[in-house]
């Protein structure tokens, strides 16, 4: 077994060096005190650092009164950036990425660059910091582990029932996590009444904005009294969205739901009723009463 003096930590006062290569930059969330030693020694050291937005960076930057060149890399500019950056790190350039806030490639640009940095065999080093998800995760109450990261959903409410009908489907395989999602202000109340309709209006959830900002504040509650706050008391600012893990019951009760639906669609509802009883060591009443709710709701409204 290892000893932790095998690995001693790098003294507190002696950031390391900075390295050729691309580093990953993790900058604030909103607080511009949250950023390491560390990361100040990589910008001021770097060549040249890409960010999303030269004026945030810049901001950031003049606060810790680091001058550096900056050039914008962001979604619509990344894949012809990459050739010119990958020559330039070939020479032993040191580039440093940072995104206009937290920790560069989660819901933000660099997947592309980082990839063909990793194919082309350069140097890639990473200084890590700031996440509004984790952050979330830690003050919201609900279990941290194991936690899905699922970032912005699709704002397009069809493509964003898709993508929920798909995790739903996911938890009645069996995920039990934490599912976090981040929301742009104006969508919050509308994406909290559609996870309570796909996940439950009773499962446990957390709303935390504003983070590490002079108005942070994290919400606690069912999803249906997150989605009822959020219309009568509009969260402002930046949000991050989070339901807890499916509970147990609600695995069993989807697992038998689909078993049923599937057994109604060949056989009468008392024989599917006998045989998905039977199947899953349940008593034949409960299974029968609960076919006879799933036909309701199956039978098409009256015109
Ligand atoms: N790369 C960033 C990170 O590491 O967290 C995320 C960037 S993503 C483009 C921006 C989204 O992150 C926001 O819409 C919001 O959902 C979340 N976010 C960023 N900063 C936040 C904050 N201070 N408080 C709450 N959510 C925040």
């Amino acid at each position: 077994m290892q000893d932790a003096s095998d690995n001693p930590p790098m003294p507190a006062a002696s950031p390391a060096p900075p390295l050729a290569g691309l580093t990953l930059v993790a900058t604030p969330i909103g607080n511009l005190d949250d950023i390491s030693p560390r990361a100040l020694t990589a910008l001021r050291g770097a060549d040249a650092v890409l960010c999303e937005d030269t004026r945030v960076t810049s901001r950031l930057l003049a606060r810790h009164g680091i001058s550096i060149t900056l050039w914008p890399l962001h979604d619509h500019n990344e894949e012809a950036q990459i050739p010119g950056l990958l020559a330039r790190l070939g020479q032993g350039a040191r580039l440093a990425l940072v995104s206009d806030a937290g920790t560069p490639l989660v819901s933000d640009p660099g997947f592309r660059l980082v990839r063909a940095v990793i194919a082309a065999g350069l140097p890639l080093h990473a200084v890590p910091g700031p996440n509004a998800a984790v952050t979330a995760l830690t003050l919201s109450g609900l279990p941290p582990h194991p936690f899905l990261f699922l970032g912005f959903l699709p704002a397009r409410p069809a493509a964003r029932d898709a993508e929920l009908a798909r995790i739903k489907a996911m938890e009645q395989a069996g995920l039990a996590a934490t599912l976090i999602f981040y929301e742009a202000p104006q969508r919050v109340a509308e994406t909290l009444a559609a996870l309570a309709v796909a996940l439950g209006a009773t499962r446990p959830a957390a709303l935390a904005r504003e983070l590490t900002k002079r108005f942070e504040e994290t919400r606690r509650g069912t999803l249906a009294e997150l989605a009822a706050s959020a219309l009568s008391d509009p969260p402002r600012g930046e949000v991050v969205l989070l339901a807890g893990p499916a509970s147990p019951e609600a695995q069993g009760q989807a697992s038998l739901d689909d078993a049923l639906r599937a057994a109604m669609a060949d056989m009468s509802l008392r024989d599917a009723a006998a045989a998905v009883a039977l199947g899953h060591g349940l008593p034949r009443r409960s299974v029968y009463a609960r076919a006879l709710e799933l036909a309701a709701l199956q039978k098409p409204a009256p015109e």
